[in-house]
């Protein structure tokens, strides 16, 4: 029989109404199955494993991404797939972590939540939790179809490091601004095979050392020199640039001063786009050519989301500038398109 782990973390998917403060509070898994008897009905054997305490998604860390790294290690060989139940708010961080530290995954890890609590009559919470553990059992010749982290929500089914929360009213919260879908549920579950990762051949292992010591300088016109300093000038050990266009900034000199002072320092800076689409092309215009000059690293067409999580994981790998600068331009999970 096919069997499921589902790692349930929090977030709204588990929450009610505090009758006396009118504040979403968690409740526990016990109270999530009461919810959905349809779960019986699968032909799976699920296993949970709750995070003590349950969180909102606003505090999760490293630490926690670790945490479920190592849980599904410790189960990798026993269960076909995992299914993560994650608050909405920072699922795209956590799945972009995720697809960084687990290494050669042959297995789906899917994760999900809901925009109204489970108990809610019009929740999404049932379609997205029975769904996202279909997707998860999906066999085709023994082998996963979708070997990925990745997150559904709202019928479709997205690459975890290339998906986005956009959206805090509508059922569909995310995108993928970058990348095409890997499944949409309809009456049928359709699978887009040619854009989901191959099975890799290589064993599965984890690497869950992150450095969470970064900096980011999203850039305004107007933008002063003392809030750029703070930035550039801080003990961080790198800097997610967030630039106009595709990874335009002021030619000021003393803008590129400070950047470049910073490179100097050891510091690696990463120029991803504003835009939520296209790509970062250095050396376009000219108000990119300095930065390419002075070593500033392109993170092409990566979100916000992934470009932190990679950094994070790249510094913690005990790597030379050299190997950071080229593995951040190269896609290691799916996460980019040069
Ligand atoms: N604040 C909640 C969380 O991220 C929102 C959600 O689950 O949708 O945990």
């Amino acid at each position: 029989m096919t069997k499921i782990l589902i790692i349930y973390t929090g977030g709204t998917i588990g929450m009610v109404n505090d009758a006396k403060t009118g504040v979403l509070i968690p409740f526990d898994f016990e109270q999530i199955k009461e919810n959905v008897p349809e779960l019986a009905r699968l032909d799976y054997e699920m296993v949970v494993h709750s995070f003590v305490p349950i969180i909102d998604s606003s505090n999760m860390h490293p630490d926690q991404w670790k945490i479920l790294a190592e849980l599904i290690k410790s189960n990798y060989d026993e269960f076909d797939g995992f299914v993560i139940l994650h608050g909405s708010d920072t699922m795209s961080f956590t799945a972009s972590a995720l697809s960084f530290m687990l290494k050669n995954l042959a297995k789906p890890v899917v994760l999900t939540g809901s925009q109204l609590p489970i108990g809610e009559i019009r929740t999404d919470a049932k379609e997205n939790l029975i769904t996202a553990l279909e997707i998860a059992a999906t066999k085709s010749k023994g082998k996963a179809v979708v070997p990925e982290v990745c997150i559904y929500f709202d019928n479709q089914l997205f690459r975890g490091n290339r998906s986005i929360k956009y959206n805090t009213e509508k059922f569909e919260a995310f995108r993928s601004p970058n990348y095409p879908i890997l499944a949409e549920a309809g009456v049928q579950l359709s699978f887009f095979h040619n854009d989901i990762l191959p099975v890799p051949t290589e064993p599965f292992y984890i690497q869950t050392k992150f450095d969470a010591n970064i900096g980011v300088l999203k850039i305004y016109p107007g933008m002063t020199e003392e809030v750029v300093y703070a930035v550039t000038r801080s003990k961080v050990k790198a800097i997610v640039l967030e630039t106009f266009g595709s990874g335009n900034a002021t030619t000021a000199k003393w803008f590129t001063d400070a950047l470049a002072e910073a490179i100097e320092n050891g510091k690696h800076i990463v120029d991803i786009s504003q835009c939520q689409r296209g790509s970062v092309q250095l050396g376009m215009y000219e108000t990119s050519s300095e930065l390419k000059k002075m070593g500033v690293i392109s993170g092409y067409d990566m979100t916000f989301e992934t470009a932190v999580t990679k950094l994070m994981y790249l510094l913690g790998a005990d790597l030379t500038a050299e190997e950071i600068k080229a593995q951040m331009e190269a896609p290691i999970a799916g996460e980019l398109t040069k």
